[in-house]
Formats: structure tokens, sequence, C-alpha cells
């Protein structure tokens, strides 16, 4: 595996590939390396030649009282995971080489963004777009493996893909969990004893909501209502910030949560925000 840290290098290696006839698969991630990442990398393995990793802590996908500072960090684990999983190129560029000091030009999208976590994330999916859009033009990757565990994220780059013509397929990997059930993230580092114990209950309201919409209970305002008294009951301390049963491609709220339908979690447990889904 080779590391590579400026712009200049990347598009080299992904010119090099391109006229070498390679398909070049890529998966852009934040660091601090997880199972769910490395699903990602070996799903790419899967559907391209030659493999691109990238991490990078993105400053502008952090709004102004979140974890940018924080957030976890181990280049030295993530180096060796990537080798193991598979990765030709591991991309690991400085946020002064991602960005001009001056630089004046984002993506913004109107519609998908403003729901779920947009709501209270101002700025997040802006950020999220302009740093995709920008390592796409870095990598020119054939294919890119996004997470479902993300899954605003994942329709927000599907829309962009579609709407500014980016040469790229998408592929979304399933949400790869703990054996207990939750989501792995890299945030999960954060959590005590007490708030891991109360951040399972995200995966347990999904999929009681799962089972009772496969048994026919597909109402979304029953759900939903069902979903809060459980967590209610069951994990108090946790602040639910949102829980919704959206279609799975447009965000928009359905009343019937009927197959291929999206149920998307955010709460926070003491001061970390965590979040799930489930697609029926
Ligand atoms: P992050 O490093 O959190 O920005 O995530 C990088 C990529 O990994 C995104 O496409 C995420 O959706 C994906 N990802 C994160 N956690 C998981 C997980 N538990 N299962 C599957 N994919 C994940």
């Amino acid at each position: 595996m080779k590391t590579l840290s400026t712009v200049a290098a990347m598009q080299a290696v992904a010119r090099e590939q391109r006229a070498a006839g390679h398909r070049v698969g890529f998966v852009p991630t934040m660091g601090f390396l997880h199972e769910g990442h490395l699903s990602l990398m070996q799903l790419a393995r899967e559907h391209a030649d030659v493999v691109v990793a990238s991490v990078f802590v993105n400053p502008t996908q952090f709004g102004p009282n979140e974890d940018l500072d924080q957030y976890p960090r181990n280049m030295a684990r993530d180096l060796e995971l990537c080798a193991s999983s598979g990765v030709d190129y591991l991309f690991c560029p400085s946020a002064e080489e991602v960005y001009t000091p001056d630089c004046s030009v984002y993506v913004d999208e109107d519609v998908l963004s403003t729901g779920l976590c947009g709501a209270s994330r101002s700025g997040h999916f802006r950020g999220v777009l302009t740093v995709v859009a920008k390592l796409f033009n870095m990598v020119m990757p054939d294919v890119a493996v996004f997470g479902q565990k993300d899954a605003q994220q994942a329709a927000l780059i599907q829309r962009m893909v579609r709407d500014l013509n980016f040469p790229i397929e998408i592929v979304v990997s399933p949400i790869v969990r703990e054996p207990d059930g939750l989501a792995m993230s890299s945030r999960n580092t954060y959590l005590s004893v007490d708030e891991r114990a109360q951040a399972l209950w995200l995966h347990r309201v999904l999929k009681q909501a799962a089972l009772q919409a496969s048994e026919g209970a597909d109402g979304s305002a029953v759900l939903l209502s069902d979903m809060r008294a459980l967590l209610a009951h069951e994990a108090p301390s946790l602040d639910v910030e949102y829980i919704e049963i959206v279609d799975a491609v447009s965000l928009v709220p359905v009343e019937s949560a009927v197959s291929g339908v999206l149920i998307a979690i955010a709460a926070k447990v003491g001061k970390t925000r965590l979040i799930d889904n489930v697609i029926l």
C-alpha cells in the first residue's frame, strides 16, 4: 500500500491508473477505522481493480459547537488496517492541502439536506458534499462506496452524482454492528459503560418497529409513537433529536412503513450524538 498526502500525487496516480485501464474504487473516511469502514473497502475491492481509501477529518462539516478538535484520530492504526484490508492507496491530505485559504465555491443541496440531521446540523451537508465532490476530483474513481449507516449522506451523494453528472457509480454498503447490535461508529469511543448501554436502545427500537411493520402494523404514526414510548421507558436519559419514517430516496416522510422505507433516528447520549437506521 502506498500513502499519498498531496492532491498532485493523488491525481497523478488517478491518471496513471485510468490510463492503464484499471477500474478505480474509492472509500472516503474520517479515519479511526472500524469494521464498518473495512467492510466498505472490501466491497470496493469487489467492484474495482484498484482501491483508494482516504482519511480526512473534514473541518467544513463540523459546526462551531461540534467535536472537530476531539474527533478520535489514530493514523498509525488506520494505516495498518487499510493495508490489511486490501487498500492499494491511502490518501491522507492535510486540511491546508484540501482547502485553499480563500476558497469560495461550495456544493449546496436544497431539499434532501434540510430534514433529519440537516435540521439541527446547519452547514453539515454543505461541508460533506463539498469535500466529497473535491475528493472525487482528486481520486477520479469509477466507483465509490458509502455506508448505509449515514443514510441521509448516502442519499445526498447519490443526488449530487445525478444532478452534477459525476461519472461515478455509487455503492451503498449495509450497516456493520457490534455483536450486541450497536451500530459501529468512531464516536462510540466517547461512550461510558452506562451511556453505551443506553445507546443500545437506538437499535432495539428500530428492530421493534421493523418487526411490527413486518407483522402488518405499517402505520407510521403508530410505529413512531411506540418507538418513542419504548425509548422513554427503557432509556430515559437518551435525548432523542428525531425519529422519522421516510422514503429512502426522497427522504420525504411517509404514512405507511412499507417495504423499502427508511426509519432513521438520532439521539444524544450524554454529549455524544449518535445516529442509526433501518431500511424495511
Ligand atoms: P466516517 O469515517 O464516519 O465519515 O465514515 C466513512 C464511511 O464509512 C461513510 O460512508 C459511513 O457511512 C461508513 N460507515 C461508518 N460507520 C459504518 C458502519 N457501522 N457500517 C457501515 N458503514 C459505516
